[in-house]
């Protein structure tokens, strides 16, 4: 086999609770994550060396040497397996770069997949999962795709049980949100209102609506602790995420670190319409409409 492409959707994260800060300069997080139908395209054709090229949505915006998360990966694939492969990748983007929506970290784990299938390493999930927490917390995730509470720095994973889709109109912003400045944005909002920072925990009533295939009741559980500190760095959320209430959205939140909100709708004809009055209200870049949850990484 001479080139494999591996497809892999975005993530927006149900419930983000950041508790206190560690030590080792992360947080504890309750991450409730959902894959969704956004996806990016990873190619991996067998060469000598290490190379990767970055096409589509703000490509120019992610770079194209070892700083590449695809790079990254399969670099610790081939570590791993204790050879020195060649790839070259090829990165087709539509998730948003630095948009909230673990992008890179999708990158990663299609990179993965790839490799170890060019190469013929055959490696077990478990493995390829052990590989993806030392790149970096959301990048398991990626992996495993659907529904999934993560705790930790995110990295310990357990699927969770969800009846039925959702539908979901995403906002996109101009110019992305780092999530380095953002989880320091949070920090020092917490330090300057003296807040106690609770141990953080899954939502049982959102659980209980992922359960049921509840949107309504979805829509009424989606929190995300990093949202005042995206608001606060970027403005003009307030607008968007007020927009989207206005317009009726189940629910809305930002997704992840930002800048990409999320919005809730009832059923695939109603994000349809939620997405027609967002572009009217003119409080987006632009609008996708997808579902979730989505499966993981896929070869195509
Ligand atoms: P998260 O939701 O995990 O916080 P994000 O969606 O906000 O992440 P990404 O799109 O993953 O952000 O990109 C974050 C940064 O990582 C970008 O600014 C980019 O320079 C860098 N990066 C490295 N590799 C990639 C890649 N393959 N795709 C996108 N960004 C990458």
């Amino acid at each position: 086999m001479n080139s494999v492409t591996v497809r892999v959707p975005a993530k927006v994260n149900l419930q983000l609770a950041v508790g206190p800060l560690r030590d080792d300069g992360y947080h504890d997080l309750v991450n409730v994550f959902h894959a969704v139908s956004i996806f990016d395209e990873v190619t991996a054709t067998a060469e000598t060396g290490m190379s990767v090229r970055v096409e589509g949505e703000s490509a120019d915006q992610v770079p194209e040497d070892d700083d590449n998360l695809a790079i990254q990966a399969a670099l610790a694939l081939a570590r791993h397996a204790g050879r020195s492969y060649g790839v070259n990748l090829i990165i087709r983007k539509s998730i948003p770069v630095a948009g909230g929506m673990a992008g890179g970290s999708a990158d990663a784990a299609a990179a993965l997949v790839a490799c170890n299938e060019l190469w013929g390493l055959g490696l077990p999930m478990d493995d390829l999962l052990e590989i993806a927490a030392d790149l970096g917390s959301d990048v398991p995730f990626a992996l495993l795709g659907g529904t999934a509470v993560g705790t930790g720095r995110g990295e310990r994973l357990t699927p969770l049980e969800v009846a039925g889709t959702f539908h979901w109109v995403f906002a996109l912003a101009d110019g992305g949100l780092s999530t380095a400045t953002v989880y320091a944005e949070c920090d020092r909002m917490r330090e300057a209102m003296g807040e106690k920072v609770a141990w953080p925990r899954a939502g049982e009533s959102l659980l209980a609506a992922l359960r049921a295939g509840d949107a309504k009741a979805l829509g009424a559980e989606l929190t995300n602790d990093l949202q005042p500190a995206a608001v606060m760095l970027r403005r003009s959320l307030a607008r968007t995420l007020d927009a989207g209430r206005e317009q009726g959205a189940l629910g809305s939140l930002v997704s992840g670190s930002g800048p990409t909100c999320a919005f809730l709708a009832e059923s695939e004809a109603h994000a349809g319409e939620l997405a027609a009055s967002l572009k009217s209200a003119g409080v987006a870049r632009d609008l996708i409409i997808a579902h979730g949850p989505v499966p993981g990484p896929t070869v195509v």
